[in-house]
């Protein structure tokens, strides 16, 4: 199996070629083709197996060919949730690097820090934010961001999430998403509380375990 063989377009295999990334993870053979397919997903995966590129790659290409317009106005198309500051900053340079040669643009914000230079970031307008749930809702709360353009939506590490005590922010968060969009959720494990909580936010999923 190639990534050539997944469909994906030539400027984010010319990225993947960069990385030296000869072949798909398990996890990205199976979900990109169902992504792309633009079904909401429920995936069990620990960190590690490719899980970020399995999701990111798929956003990354529908938002690419979403892009009509030449003077493309970088509103915020794809949110992806992710319970720690770490996580935020990888996920970000992950899409920084498959989306090198689409011209799509990143945002991290998370909590910790001052938010300054994260709101300076938002007004400058990207195509994909990534988010820790309470800076999101913080910075939501001000008028910062807006999740009415959002058509792609990753709940990423949900057990973990609820384990540090995210539920309620989620909840909120879920609630101001446009009820049209993709959504996919991952989670290591999948207690009856995760399954029930995916079942808020998915439509019909596609199972993929690795
Ligand atoms: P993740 O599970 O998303 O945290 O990814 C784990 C690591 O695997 C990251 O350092 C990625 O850069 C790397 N990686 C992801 N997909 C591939 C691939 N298809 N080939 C080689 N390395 C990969």
């Amino acid at each position: 199996m190639r990534f050539e063989d997944l469909n994906i377009i030539e400027p984010i295999i010319k990225a993947l070629k960069e990385e030296n990334y000869e072949q798909p993870t398990p996890i990205q053979a199976k979900s990109i083709p169902l992504l792309l397919d633009r079904n909401d997903m429920l995936a069990s995966a620990q960190t590690g197996t490719g899980k970020t590129a399995a999701f990111a790659i798929p956003i990354l290409q529908h938002l690419f060919n979403d892009r009509k317009e030449s003077n493309h106005q970088h509103r915020v198309n794809a949110l992806i949730l992710t319970p720690t500051r770490e996580l935020a900053i990888q996920i970000g340079e992950s899409f920084t690097t498959y989306g090198k040669h689409t011209g799509l643009r990143n945002t991290v914000i998370f909590g910790g820090v001052n938010q300054r230079s994260q709101v300076d970031a938002l007004r400058k307008g990207m195509d994909v934010l990534v988010a820790t749930p309470g800076r999101l809702l913080d910075l939501m709360d001000q008028g910062y961001v807006n999740l009415k353009d959002i058509k792609y939506f990753v709940l990423d590490e949900a057990d973990r999430m609820l384990d540090m005590g995210f539920i309620h922010d989620i909840r909120k968060v879920i609630a101001k998403l446009p009820a049209k969009r993709q959504s996919l959720f991952f989670s290591a494990t999948m207690p009856k509380n995760i399954v029930e909580l995916s079942r808020k936010i998915l439509t019909n999923p596609k199972k993929v375990e690795v």
